[in-house]
C-alpha cells in the first residue's frame, strides 16, 4: 500500500521521559502491588529476565506469550490467571499514578494532528514488551488520542521487539506498508533508527537522545522536536 505512513516511537520522542527513572518507578509500584504475593528482588529480577526473553522473541509465539511462559517458569509460580489479572488490574488502576509527574510536551500533540492532516496514517511504534491498556494510558500523559493511531505495537500483537530488524518487518505486513512510504520518528539511535535497513525513512528526535555506543547516527534527518515540526511545517 502506498499510504504515506509515520511510525511514532513514546518514550523519549512524544512523551518528554527519562527511561531509567521512570522504569525505577514501575518497579518501586510493581513490587508494592505484589508485595504480599512474591519476594521483592526475585520478582523484580524474574521480571527483567522475563521481558529480556520478549526482546529475544524469534517470532513464533507473541511477546505476551513468551513473557507469561518465561515469568511463571523463573517465578515458579503456577498461578497464572489469577496472577495475570491482577497485573491487568494494577495497569488499570495503578499504573496512572506514574503519569503524576510527568508533563507533557505540547509539541508532540501538535505533531500528531499536525502530521494526520498532511495524510499520514499513524503507528505508534513504541518497544513491544507492554499491554494495550499501559501504551494507551502513557499516551494520554503525553496529552495524545490513543485514536489517532491504526496501529499500536503492544505485546500481545508483535512477536518481535526493538532493535530486532522484523519487529519493523511486523508492523510492514501487518499494515501491507511500502517501506519507502514510511518513515520512522524516534529518539534511539539503535533501537529506532535500525529501521533504516528495509529502506524505511528515518528522523532521529534528539531531545532525549539514547546512543548507547556512541556511532554516527544514520539517519535522514535529525533534530529536536521542535525543529522536526518546522520541518513538516507544522509550526512556522
Ligand atoms: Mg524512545
Amino acid at each position: 500500500m502506498k499510504r504515506k505512513t509515520a511510525l511514532l516511537d513514546l518514550d523519549g520522542t512524544l512523551l518528554p521521559i527519562d527511561i531509567d527513572e521512570f522504569t525505577g518507578n514501575y518497579f518501586t509500584l510493581l513490587r508494592e502491588e505484589f508485595a504480599d504475593t512474591f519476594a521483592g528482588d526475585k520478582f523484580i529480577g524474574n521480571l527483567m529476565l522475563a521481558t529480556k526473553s520478549m526482546i529475544e522473541n524469534d517470532g513464533a509465539k507473541s511477546n505476551k506469550e513468551v513473557f507469561v511462559e518465561h515469568f511463571f517458569a523463573l517465578m515458579e509460580s503456577d498461578n497464572r490467571e489469577e496472577i495475570m489479572r491482577r497485573f491487568d488490574l494494577f495497569y488499570l488502576e495503578k499504573f496512572p499514578r506514574l503519569g503524576a509527574d510527568i508533563k507533557e510536551n505540547p509539541l508532540s500533540r501538535r505533531l500528531v494532528k499536525g502530521l494526520k492532516e498532511k495524510g499520514y496514517q499513524l503507528v505508534l511504534a513504541t518497544n513491544s514488551l507492554f499491554p494495550i491498556q499501559a501504551l494507551k494510558e502513557r499516551l494520554r500523559w503525553a496529552n495524545v488520542d490513543p485514536d489517532d493511531f491504526v496501529l499500536i505495537t503492544d505485546y500481545e500483537t508483535m512477536h518481535y521487539s526493538k532493535p530486532n530488524i522484523n519487529y519493523y518487518r511486523e508492523i510492514l505486513q501487518l499494515l501491507d506498508l511500502q517501506p519507502e512510504y514510511c518513515l520512522m520518528i524516534g529518539n534511539d539511535v539503535q533501537e529506532d533508527l535500525v529501521a533504516v535497513r528495509l529502506g524505511i525513512k528515518t528522523f532521529l528526535v534528539t531531545d532525549y537522545l539514547i546512543n548507547r555506543t556512541g556511532e554516527e547516527p544514520q539517519c535522514h534527518w535529525q533534530g529536536s522536536l521542535e525543529e522536526l515540526l518546522k520541518y513538516f511545517q507544522i509550526l512556522e
